[in-house]
């Protein structure tokens, strides 16, 4: 139930901006919504391409850059990594694995107070912040 309501946000997005609602935008945002994952274009392909024989993995990539022009999305360029995708509807942070390019959600209510006094150090208004924390997964640190 959750989930169909975002998908509905998402399309009332779309349509806000005159993008075209298809079959395909939706089945995108709809893998995304429920993987909870930070996919590459390939690996939502490799998902839905038996489902939808049309699309390619250049189809996906130019939806997946009307998302971020949107800015619901975000494009995540880690290292020599293919870009990596996520929704942005909650605050988060990543810890991402420096071996096999796992990306990991995390939240830190402690560094929301960061905005507020770099406010006041600066004179910025501060619109946003970003986070990322490089190491070793445990699944890596496992095969050394
Ligand atoms: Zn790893
Ligand atoms: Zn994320």
């Amino acid at each position: 139930m959750e989930n169909k309501k975002k998908i509905e946000e998402y399309i009332q997005i779309l349509r806000d901006n005159k993008i075209r609602v298809t079959d395909q935008r939706v089945a995108i945002l709809n893998y995304m919504i429920e993987k909870e994952s930070h996919p590459t274009a390939r690996e939502i392909y490799e998902a839905l391409k038996d489902d939808y024989p049309s699309m390619s993995v250049a189809t996906i990539y130019n939806n997946l850059e009307i998302f971020v022009a949107l800015g619901f999305v975000l494009d995540l360029h880690y290292g020599a990594e293919s870009a990596r995708f996520d929704l942005t509807d909650c605050m988060h942070y990543h810890a991402i694995c420096e071996k096999c390019g796992r990306i990991v959600d995390f939240n830190y209510p402690k560094l929301n107070q960061v905005e507020h006094d770099v406010a006041e150090l600066t004179g910025f208004e501060v619109r946003s912040h970003r986070l990322e924390i490089f190491g070793v997964c445990p699944a890596c640190q496992k095969n050394k």
